[in-house]
C-alpha cells in the first residue's frame, strides 16, 4: 500500500481537501482523508508529493480520434455548412488509401490525450478503426459507430449490419463499442428507430448524436429547406419522401422515443429552453464542445443556461479538424470565459464524474472514493493557491501534469 500527500485532493464527490492524503493498494483507492486527522498507520510507504492538487482523470466525452489526421486542415468558418465543406475538401485533398496516415494520427492523438490529463474518451467512429488502438492504450473508452445515413432503402439492414461489425471486435474492461447516429439531419427516422431498438437490447450501451449544433440543422428541421438542404442534394442523399418534422430537433427526437438517460447529446448551441427541460426529463446527459463551436460557426453554446436548467453536462473536445488540441483543461478555460456565472466545482464535476457517468464507467473512475480505480492525476498549482477549483478551470499546460504512480 502507498499512502500519498498533497496539498489538494479534489475528491469531487466531496468538498476539496487541503493537505489531504489517500491511500492506494493494487491500484485502487482504499482511504482519503485531511492529514490533521488519524491517518493510517499500517506500514504504508508514504510518498509526499507536494504542491499538487490530485483528482479524477479528466473525460474527453465526445472527440472523434479518426479525425486528427485533419488537424490544423479545416479553416475556421463563420457557417457550420461551409465549415463541413472544408472537411470534404480536406479528406478528398489526402486520401489516404493505406490508413496509415490516419493510424500515426490516431496513435498521437491518444498519446496527446493522456498526456492532457484524459483517462476515457467517448470516441465517434465512421470506421472503427480507433478501436484497436484505444485497446492498446492506457485510455478507458467508449466508440461509438457513427452511423449516417438519410436516404436509404433497408434502414433495419444498415443498423442490423453495423451490429454485426461491433460484435467482431473483442472489448476488453476498458474498451467497449456502441452505436451512434450522426444527427437528426443526416440520420433518416427509421435509421434512428432502428439503432433505438438495437441499443435497447443491452442495458448498458450508451449512445450519441449530434444535436442543435448550428443554424442550419435548425432551419432544415424546420421547414426541411436552407443550406443542408441544398448539401444533401448535392450529395446525391436527399429523400424526396422525407418530411420535416417542424419544431426543433430535440422535440423531434423526443416524440421519435430517441431520448433516454443514455443518451448523449452534442452540442445544444441552439437549443431552446424547452429543449432544456426534455433533456432534463429524460436524464439525457448534453456534451459541450464549446472551442470547436468556435470554430466551426456553429457559434456559443448558453452554457449558463445548462448549469441552470438542471441539465447534466459532460464535456467534450470533438475532433483536431476543429479543435486545436485535446486538452479538456484547455475546454474548460473556454467554460468558464463563456459561463462566469457557473461554478468552479460544477465544471470540474461535468468534466470528469458527469463523463465517467455518461459514458458508463462511474463504478471505476470518475471521483476519487474508496473501491475507484486510482486513476488519478497531480497537476502542480502555485503554493499560495486559495481557491484550488478555480485554477484547475483557468486553463492547464500538460507540463504541470502527471499521472499518480508514474514516474
Ligand atoms: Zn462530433
Amino acid at each position: 500500500m502507498i499512502r500519498y500527500h498533497a496539498a489538494w485532493i479534489l475528491p469531487i464527490s466531496e468538498p476539496p481537501i487541503r493537505d489531504g492524503w489517500f491511500a492506494v493498494d493494487r491500484g485502487r483507492v482504499v482511504a482519503l482523508g485531511a492529514a490533521g486527522k488519524r491517518v493510517l498507520s499500517d506500514g504504508a510507504q508514504v510518498v509526499n508529493l507536494g504542491d499538487v492538487a490530485v483528482l479524477p482523470g479528466l473525460v474527453n466525452a465526445h472527440t472523434h480520434l479518426e479525425l486528427s489526421y485533419l488537424r490544423d486542415e479545416v479553416p475556421p468558418a463563420s457557417r457550420f455548412v461551409t465549415w463541413v465543406r472544408g472537411v470534404m475538401n480536406a479528406r478528398r485533398a489526402r486520401p489516404d488509401p493505406s490508413g496509415k496516415e490516419i493510424l500515426d494520427a490516431v496513435d498521437g492523438a491518444l498519446r496527446e490525450a493522456v498526456a492532457c490529463g484524459t483517462a476515457i474518451v467517448g470516441d465517434i467512429s465512421n470506421t472503427l478503426v480507433t478501436f484497436e488502438p484505444l485497446t492498446r492504450s492506457s485510455l478507458a473508452a467508449v466508440v461509438f459507430y457513427e452511423l449516417i445515413a438519410f436516404n436509404t432503402p433497408d434502414p433495419e439492414g444498415v443498423v442490423a449490419h453495423a451490429c454485426r461489425e461491433i460484435e467482431e471486435l473483442v472489448p476488453t474492461e476498458r474498451v467497449r463499442a456502441s452505436l451512434g447516429a450522426h444527427a437528426p439531419y443526416s440520420v433518416s427516422p427509421l435509421v434512428l428507430r432502428a439503432i433505438r431498438q438495437a441499443i435497447g437490447r443491452d442495458p448498458f450501451a450508451p449512445c450519441s448524436i449530434h444535436v442543435s449544433e448550428s443554424a442550419e440543422e435548425v432551419e432544415f428541421i424546420r421547414n426541411g429547406g436552407g443550406p443542408w438542404r441544398v448539401l444533401l442534394e448535392e450529395l446525391g442523399s436527399w429523400d424526396p419522401a422525407w418530411v420535416p418534422p417542424g419544431g426543433t430537433s430535440v422535440q423531434f427526437l423526443d416524440d421519435s422515443g430517441f431520448l433516454d438517460g443514455r443518451v448523449l447529446a452534442v452540442h445544444g448551441v441552439h437549443m431552446t429552453t424547452a429543449d432544456l427541460d426534455r433533456l432534463v426529463a429524460h436524464g439525457t446527459t448534453l456534451v459541450t464542445c464549446p472551442r470547436s463551436n468556435g470554430h466551426t460557426g456553429a457559434g456559443a453554446p448558453p452554457i449558463e443556461d445548462f448549469y441552470n436548467y438542471g441539465v447534466k453536462v459532460a464535456i467534450g473536445t470533438d475532433s483536431l479538424a476543429s479543435s486545436p488540441d485535446l486538452n479538456v483543461f484547455a475546454e474548460l478555460a473556454t467554460l468558464r470565459a463563456l459561463a462566469p456565472t457557473v461554478s468552479a466545482p460544477a465544471l470540474l464535476d461535468s468534466a470528469t464524474r458527469q463523463g465517467a457517468r455518461a459514458l458508463g464507467f462511474d463504478a471505476d473512475y470518475g471521483t476519487i472514493e474508496p473501491g475507484k480505480l486510482a486513476r488519478l492525476l497531480a497537476v502542480s498549482v502555485p503554493a499560495d493557491t486559495e481557491d484550488v477549483e478555480e485554477y484547475l478551470v483557468s486553463g492547464i499546460e500538460p507540463d504541470q501534469i502527471r499521472w499518480i504512480g508514474e514516474p
